[in-house]
């Protein structure tokens, strides 16, 4: 296969290659490289910023009408690509097949969401008084930079795309270098259907990202990624007063009550822990059960996963993935040496190798199940991002949301229960952006639904149309005193 090269865009054109260039390597294989990013140097980052600043002049003006009509485009465009893109995005980041399809369909299904939001969000609003009145109109903001990560490239970019378009901003984008070929493909043909310099995207890490952040025509960061660099983030936009939304990292608990049927809810929890390798913001982190059945229910969990298959991608056979890079890699296999060796916790791995000779070329790791009865631990305490899981056993229900609520992370959560009205009861007492009941992944979320952390997982919410929007605009209010 040839490689895949690709260069920042800005007005429309793609970058010439510039002197930094970056290979990519496919994590299933490092043996195999499948494409080259041209990273963008600071002057066309800058530059990419004043086109998204010229571009704005027009763009803010233009009719709700015209915009959701090519957000709709846009939407279409994101489904016919799934099938020349999803293999491209599997090779580059890792997941599944059909989790590249996912990433894809809600992509597609953020844009037309979007594409149909009531006009009256983005319409002044008139008060009339005796003296006069008050007409409130909604601006966009300006230049938004828009940070992404890798592990759901597609649609987290389209959860910042489709509202701030909506909204009348224009955008300079930054893939993650983990995940930059298929999205960068994709963006540039979004990009067409809108005027130029609506859409721009630049390439690079920590540096680009910091001018990004810093810059004085930006108006307003989103970033989506982990918390330490969502801590960086927030303090560079600091020193031009910009506002941000910051999707984080998560730990999220599942709390198993004691009358919960622990083997038929078992493939549904699951779901929620493996899929894609456990490199999911809002994945089952941390699983709590009653500690009488601890024991019972940690063999349960261990001859579930130990059916698991683990090997590349596009193995139809395997049930995950590897990780993304190496540094994801050696962060996970850490947690699982310090888990194997304290006292505190009993550590099995589990399920089997696909093309084992492989391994040694793949960011591949086995599934790893944890029993403990210590919530202090760091394979508890920390946002573990790949396939190790651990069970935690509790003595009361309130000890139980005691433990989940004692961590930094409030992402989402869940309560599993037959007693919906208990399970509704606790879910209500977890600090988290969103809980479910009787579920814990990709099907618990609803477009419309608020996304979002609490605590140390962020700032403001994405995919709820209203609330999101107004995040993407200012009201300017016009009183007129007679
Ligand atoms: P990361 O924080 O390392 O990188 C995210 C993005 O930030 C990348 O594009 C990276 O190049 C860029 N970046 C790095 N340093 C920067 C800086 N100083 N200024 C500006 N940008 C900078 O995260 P990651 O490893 O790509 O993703 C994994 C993390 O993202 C996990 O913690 C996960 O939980 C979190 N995440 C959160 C959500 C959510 O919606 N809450 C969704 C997906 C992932």
């Amino acid at each position: 296969m040839s490689l895949v090269q690709i260069t920042g865009f800005i007005n429309g054109e793609f970058l010439p290659v510039s002197d930094q260039i970056q290979p990519v390597y496919d994590p299933g294989n490092t043996t195999n490289q499948i494409g080259t990013i041209s990273n963008t140097n600071l002057n066309d980052v800058e530059n990419a910023i004043k086109t998204a600043h010229q571009a704005f002049q027009k763009w803010k003006d233009t009719s709700i009408q015209e915009r959701k009509e090519l957000l709709k485009k846009s939407a279409e465009l994101i489904f016919q690509q799934k099938d020349c893109l999803k293999e491209l995005l599997v090779t580059e980041h890792g997941g599944m097949l059909w989790e590249a399809e996912t990433d894809f369909y809600l992509g597609s299904g953020v844009m037309s969401m979007y594409a149909q939001a009531p006009d009256d969000l983005l319409k002044p609003k008139e008060i009339a008084e005796e003296t006069g009145w008050i007409r409130i109109h909604k601006r966009p903001k300006g230049v938004i930079s828009a940070i992404v990560p890798w592990n759901m490239p597609i649609v987290l970019t389209m959860m910042k795309l489709g509202p701030l378009l909506l909204a009348g901003n224009t955008v300079v984008l930054k893939p993650s270098p983990f995940a930059a070929l298929a999205l960068t493909q994709l963006l540039a043909k979004v990009a067409e259907i809108f005027p130029q310099g609506v859409i721009n995207v630049v390439h690079g890490d920590a540096d680009v990202g910091n001018l990004m952040t810093s810059h004085p025509l930006v108006r307003k960061v989103a970033f989506t990624g982990g918390t330490s660099t969502g801590a960086a983030v927030m303090a560079s936009a600091a020193q031009s007063i910009k506002d941000i939304t910051l999707e984080l990292g998560g730990n999220d608990a599942a709390i198993i009550l004691a009358d919960a049927d622990f083997k038929s809810l078992l493939p549904k929890l699951l779901k929620g822990v493996f899929t894609r390798s456990g490199q999911i913001c809002f994945a089952v982190k941390r699983i709590y059960v009653p500690k009488d059945k601890l024991d019972l229910y940690f063999e349960l969990l261990c001859e579930e996963v130990s059916k698991y298959k683990v090997g590349h991608g596009l193995d139809a056979e395997a049930n995950f993935g590897p990780l993304n890079n190496k540094k994801q890699w050696s962060i996970v296999q850490k947690f699982i040496e310090n888990a194997k060796s304290s006292d505190q916790c009993e550590v099995r791995e589990l399920g089997q190798k696909l093309n084992s000779e492989q391994w040694e070329n793949g960011y591949y790791i086995l599934p790893h199940v944890v029993k403990t009865l210590n919530n202090a631990l760091e394979i508890v305490q920390q946002e573990q991002f790949g396939p190790i899981i651990p069970l935690i056993g509790y003595e009361t229900v309130d000890q139980a949301i005691e433990y989940a609520n004692d961590n930094e992370q409030g992402l989402c959560s869940s309560v599993w229960s037959t007693n919906i009205e208990h399970a509704y009861e606790i879910a209500q007492k977890i600090e988290a952006g969103s809980t479910f009941i009787n579920s814990h992944s990709f099907d618990s979320l609803q477009l419309g639904m608020p996304f979002g952390g609490i605590k140390q997982s962020g700032i403001g919410r994405e995919l709820d149309i209203s609330e999101t929007l107004k995040s993407y605009l200012e009201p300017h209010s016009i009183r007129l005193i007679k």
